[in-house]
C-alpha cells in the first residue's frame, strides 16, 4: 500500500485522520481550512514554485543551490513542526533512495520564516516506523477512537468525530 508525503504529516498529528483518508472518507470539502491551506500554497512563492511528482509524492518547489538540491514544501503554520518535517524528511528519504541526495526547507510564508530540514540515519528508522503504523491503522476494520486534540477544531473530518457535540 502507497504511503504518501500526506500520510506521514496526518500521522504525526492524528492517526484516525490517516484511517479516514486511506479509507477515502471525503473530508467536507467546504471546509475553511482546507480553502485557506489551498490559497497559501497556491499564492505565495508563486514565482519560483515547479511542482514536481516523485512517484508517490509531489513536492511544492525544488531548486538548485550551490549544486544541491532544495525541495521544500509550503506551510501555512509552524504549530505542527514535527508533522512538516518528518514530512519532507520523508521526501528527502524518498529521492535518496532514488541516488539523489537533496535537503530540504520548510517555508512558512504568513509568518516569513523558512527551516532547514536534512537527512538522518535516525530520521529514516522513525520513518520506517511511522510507515509500518500507517499501514498498520489502514488495515483497521474501523478507525482509531477520536481523541480531542488542538488540530480537531481546524480537522476537515471533526463533523464525522464531534458531530454530536
Ligand atoms: S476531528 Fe480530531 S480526532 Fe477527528 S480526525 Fe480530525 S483531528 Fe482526528
Amino acid at each position: 500500500m502507497p504511503v504518501t508525503g500526506t500520510d506521514i504529516w496526518y500521522y504525526y498529528i492524528c492517526p484516525r485522520e490517516v484511517w479516514m483518508m486511506k479509507h477515502q472518507i471525503a473530508p467536507d470539502q467546504e471546509d475553511e481550512a482546507l480553502d485557506i491551506g489551498r490559497f497559501i500554497s497556491e499564492t505565495y512563492y508563486q514565482r519560483n514554485k515547479k511542482e514536481i511528482s516523485i512517484g508517490n509524492i509531489v513536492v511544492d518547489r525544488i531548486r538548485k543551490e550551490d549544486g544541491q538540491l532544495v525541495i521544500g514544501e509550503v506551510k501555512k503554520s509552524s504549530r505542527y513542526l514535527k508533522s512538516a518535517k518528518m514530512q519532507l524528511l520523508y521526501y528527502l528519504d524518498t529521492l535518496r533512495e532514488m541516488g539523489i541526495d537533496a535537503k530540504g526547507e520548510l517555508l512558512f510564508p504568513e509568518e516569513r520564516k523558512k527551516e532547514t530540514v536534512e537527512w538522518t540515519e535516525e530520521a529514516k528508522q522513525e520513518l520506517k516506523q511511522a510507515v509500518a503504523d500507517i499501514r498498520r491503522i489502514a488495515r483497521m476494520p474501523v478507525p482509531p477512537s477520536p481523541k480531542k486534540i488542538s488540530f480537531c477544531a481546524k480537522c476537515a473530518y471533526r463533523e464525522y468525530c464531534w458531530a454530536e457535540e
